[in-house]
């Protein structure tokens, strides 16, 4: 629940340049609605050895494997939908400068973003701008055989269950309701648990599995959707013999091969552990893979593939299926494995309540790592920084595995450039010029520090259930990590350790958080909304808190020029200190499982909007153009074939269109039927 960095509005400020880039590669893919498609360079992947790219290509194989998985978990009808769609992308004869068919062009490069009908980030159910009339038009002709008819389907009904699904805003219209009035199982569009399951249904049945006494609980609910049949609650596991099995085959398949060419045994071991775990299901080989893949760290190799994050589910059990593949990128590892290194100097020193610190901050591994293929959850919108395993025993007794998405944070950054954001919302000069001269780099440190020693700090005292802060744990415990990096951003350490290089360097993300979690981060939501997302709940709690909190020393204000507001700081060091005061107290709500302490945070400052600045925001984004959603497509990886048809190596090419690689991928990668 906890390894996500959700690809900030903040990376959508332009920073100075950094490492080596190649300045001719043009990152800019497509641009509709609210999101932009980028693509991402993959340095540093010719001075792998072939084998070693072969293993990357197998791997990026399983990943794309998994593609209907997520699609499928997202809503029941997305394949069916997904499958209409491409069809009437691919055939359409008629006048595509047409309003309908623009619309229609625009509706399905959102389905694509979204893995599904509802928007990735808000969750919302995406509204079709061209007619019903259209779409029935269009669907009329389709011939039957390629239509996706569920066995014993008619078109007619086909039609009459779809057109509703896409068309009525009041059918299906949140995917992760989170709103804990209601029924958070009931009211939310994904399909994680079936028909007529309810939130207590689900809860009763989890409760029951569990025992509170167990050191080491599996992650219930991780593969598996909920369903009742015949009135009783059932589990349908996600493995080999059960849903998904045939998607689960391919992933099986790909991953033996990679394992044929591995660079170690630790990582064979892990792998087979994994496989062991796609054929049966069983969650208790799931952990011992985690355990194992954490341990590895000897290789350049890597990857995630498997039901991971919560986020997709309202009660934040299932994971969603995703998938990355990556490698070390040597340049920066050195940066993190410096931090992590030092990680129970910072332990020690942290201004939280000496209960609640760990005396031995076990194994916190860090890398710097390149992308080199992004599927399921994690693409086309992905994260910058990934921090895995989530079960809380295993991270306690094996530490876990804490890396940084360089080249994507990279990519980023060059998209950026020129986009006018600073001009807009940054103070003054002298304010931008520290933001130019060390953003890009107190941000990668920030992202750092969140996911090698913020996650990784603290304890529960004994006894305190890790869920116990409930909807608010991954807003909470993001906040925590955040928190965490903010404090140690000025800290001198960073200077003796020979990372930073200037004492001020910590004013260009200090200033950008506060822009971001009090400003900038509302281009995201739509008037009138709430925030809800946890991370972005995260960014407002702590920004607004100190807004607050600072009030009477003036640490920070909203200034007016021009009409116009701006976020002001006048201390830095004092906001210094509320930042080590407040991560003291959630650190403690945590430690010690207050929920109710944790609800009341939320609600004074992480969720309402002040509609006034809301619409201001708006209104000076939308001068400038700047998408608040952004996300990438994958390079293609080309096999190179040795004279007897097999792969001795591997080739990289960037030249596919957003509408291509998505078709593609349908089409190469069908595993779920349609
Ligand atoms: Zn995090």
């Amino acid at each position: 629940m906890k390894s996500l960095i959700a690809a900030m509005l903040a990376s959508s400020i332009a920073l100075s340049a950094s490492a080596v880039v190649d300045k001719n590669f043009d990152y800019h893919v497509d641009r509709f609605a609210d999101i932009e498609v980028l693509r991402y360079e993959v340095p540093e992947f010719d001075r792998l050895t072939p084998q070693q790219r072969i293993m990357i290509y197998y791997l990026s194989q399983a990943a794309q494997a998994g593609r209907d998985i997520i699609w499928d978990q997202n809503g029941k009808y997305n394949l069916q939908i997904r499958k209409l769609l491409e069809n009437i992308y691919t055939s359409f004869s008629g006048d595509k400068n047409s309003k309908d068919y623009k619309a229609f062009e625009k509706y399905i490069k959102q389905v694509w973003f979204g893995n599904g009908i509802h928007h990735h980030y808000s969750t919302d159910k995406f509204t079709p701008e061209f007619s019903e009339d259209f779409f029935k038009e269009q669907v009329a002709l389709i011939p039957d055989a390629s239509l996706p008819l569920q066995p014993g389907q008619t078109r007619e009904e086909l039609i009459s269950i779809i057109t509703p699904v896409i068309f009525d805003p009041t059918v299906m219209p949140k995917r992760v309701f989170q709103d804990g009035a209601f029924d958070v199982v009931v009211n939310s569009a994904s399909n994680l648990y079936g028909e007529g399951v309810t939130q207590q249904e689900v809860e009763d049945y989890y409760n029951n599995l569990k025992d509170p006494n167990d050191p080491e609980p599996v992650s219930y609910g991780l593969n598996s959707r909920i369903v009742k049949e015949n009135g009783e609650i059932k589990e349908q596991v996600y493995h080999l013999n059960g849903l998904y099995g045939p998607a689960i085959a391919k992933i099986i398949y790909w991953l033996d091969m990679a394992k044929s060419v591995a660079e170690n045994d630790a990582q064979k071991a892990y792998i087979t552990k994994l496989i062991d775990y796609y054929i049966t299901g069983d969650l208790k080989l799931f952990d011992e893979y985690s355990i194992l893949w954490t341990e590895e760290t000897d290789g350049d190799v890597d990857f995630v593939n498997g039901f991971i994050e919560s986020y997709g589910d309202p009660l934040g059990m299932t994971g969603s299926w995703e998938s990355y593949v990556n490698f070390k990128n040597q340049a920066s590892t050195k940066r993190t494995e410096t931090i992590a290194s030092n990680a129970q100097w910072f332990e020690d020193n942290s201004p939280v309540d000496s209960r609640f610190k760990k005396d031995k901050v076990k194994g916190v591994s860090a890398k710097v790592i390149n992308a080199a293929m992004l599927a399921g959850d994690a693409f086309p919108s992905t994260a910058i920084g990934i921090n895995l395993p989530n079960a809380n025993w295993i991270r306690a007794a094996h530490g876990s595995k804490s890396v940084t998405l360089e080249n994507i944070t990279e990519a980023y950054d060059m998209a950026s450039h020129g986009n006018g954001f600073n001009e807009e919302f940054v103070i003054d000069a002298p304010t931008s010029q520290i933001m130019d001269d060390y953003l890009y780099i107190t941000d990668m440190l920030h992202t750092d520090l969140h996911e090698c020693l913020g996650h990784a700090s603290g304890q529960l005292l004994p006894g305190v259930d890790p869920d116990a802060l409930k909807e608010n744990g991954s807003a909470l415990e993001e906040a925590r990590a955040d928190l965490f990096a903010l404090y140690y951003l000025p800290d001198n350490k960073l200077i003796e350790l020979g990372i930073l290089d200037n004492p001020d360097a910590y004013k260009a993300e200090y200033y950008k958080y506060m822009l971001n979690g009090l400003m900038t981060q509302l281009n995201r939501i739509e008037p009138g909304k709430d925030i809800e997302e946890a991370h972005m709940r995260n960014r407002q709690l702590i920004a607004a808190w100190i807004l607050d909190n600072g009030k009477k020393d003036k640490v920070v204000e909203l200034v007016k020029k021009n009409g116009k507001t701006f976020i002001k700081i006048n201390d830095y060091k004092k906001m210094r200190n509320l930042i080590g005061q407040l991560l003291a107290e959630i650190q403690r709500i945590k430690s010690e499982g207050d929920y109710d302490a944790g609800v009341a945070l939320i609600n004074k400052y992480a969720v309402k909007v002040d509609p006034k600045l809301h619409k201001e925001v708006l209104e000076r984004f939308a001068s400038l153009d700047i998408p608040p959603y952004r996300g990438f497509i994958n390079p293609v990886m080309v096999p190179v074939l040795g004279e007897k048809g097999e792969i001795v190596d591997v080739s990289l090419q960037y030249g596919e269109t957003y509408p291509q690689q998505m078709l593609r991928l349908s089409k190469d990668f069908k595993t779920l039927g349609y």
